[in-house]
């Protein structure tokens, strides 16, 4: 089984599919993290409010994956946005993480309230320029916040990575993602569990004709869309199950209905209200 990587409009190739530690209990994570990197999984997406990124860094060092063959992101939580606080919040997720740099850091929400994102885009691009990380992105910004960043520093993200799933696809982020070479990273990819997505006829018929699980097939329209994807499960059963989608692909038509299952259904908060 080998996970295909997309490149970034840096140059850094990421793998389209890790895993997501949203939610994992700080005490599970390290044995969790662990099932995952020897279901095969080597990317893994955490986030410093998440705390668990100590775990997640027992698990990286227990497993003795050369370093090179791992892609860890975390991300910067919204109160370490002003200032020089995300110069020391990066230094304190390495530390937890006990790496000398990660792969990919993203600023975790606009918190326009705060009126901080800015600042802190421009303190990442020198985060990267110290060698910290290797590329640098953000989450759950919309059109507006990316035009203001981009339009400060001169520096475009390499991701955004933003609720998407059938249900709820942001055709206006994405487009305008995809117009500046912005790669997007889908989060919730499952809906989290809380739209019934599996029970979309599209989904089960494409599951029958497939033999595959209807989380597989939401998983692969992901795959085929283009998007890059980091499930969550806690169970070592569904962590080596979400893996397993690369011996099938879906019809161009299964993914056109797949597609249409679109219902502004959004399972997560708006950006305008996380601050
Ligand atoms: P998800 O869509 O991955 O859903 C996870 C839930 O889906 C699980 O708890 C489980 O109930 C169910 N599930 C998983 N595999 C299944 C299977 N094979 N069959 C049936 N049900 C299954 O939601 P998520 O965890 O919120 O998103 C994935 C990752 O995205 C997170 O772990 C995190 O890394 C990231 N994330 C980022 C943000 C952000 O603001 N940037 C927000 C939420 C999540």
């Amino acid at each position: 089984m080998s996970i295909p990587t997309v490149e970034l409009n840096d140059g850094v190739r990421i793998p389209q599919l890790g895993f997501g530690v949203f939610k994992v209990d700080p005490a599970d994570t390290e044995r969790i993290v662990t099932d995952a990197l020897e279901a095969g999984y080597r990317h893994i997406d955490t986030a410093a409010i998440y705390g668990n990124e100590e775990g997640v860094g027992r698990a990286l060092a227990a497993s003795g994956i050369p370093r090179d063959e791992l892609f860890i992101t975390t991300k910067l939580w919204n109160d370490r946005q002003a200032g020089d606080e995300p110069l020391a919040a990066i230094d304190e997720s390495l530390a937890k993480l006990g790496l000398e740099q990660v792969d990919l850091y993203l600023v975790h929400w606009p918190a326009p309230k705060g009126g901080n994102y800015v600042n802190a885009w421009e303190k990442m691009v020198a985060i990267r320029d110290a060698g910290k990380t290797r590329s640098i992105g953000v989450s759950n910004h919309l059109p507006e916040h990316l035009r203001d960043i981009i339009a400060a520093t001169g520096v475009t993200p390499s991701v955004d990575q933003i609720e998407l799933h059938p249900a709820y696809q942001q055709r206006d982020v994405t487009d305008f993602a995809a117009e500046l070479g912005i790669r997007i990273e889908a989060w919730g990819p499952l809906g989290q569990g809380k739209y019934p997505l599996f029970d979309e006829t599209p989904v089960a018929a494409a599951a029958a004709a497939h033999g595959k699980t209807p989380a597989q097939v939401v998983l692969r329209w992901h795959i085929q869309e283009g998007n890059i994807v980091f499930p969550k499960s806690n169970s070592p059963a569904r962590i080596r199950e979400n893996l397993d989608l690369f011996d099938f692909e879906l019809t161009a038509d299964e993914q056109a209905a797949i597609t249409a299952l679109e219902r502004g259904g959004r399972v997560s908060a708006h950006p305008s209200e996380v601050n």
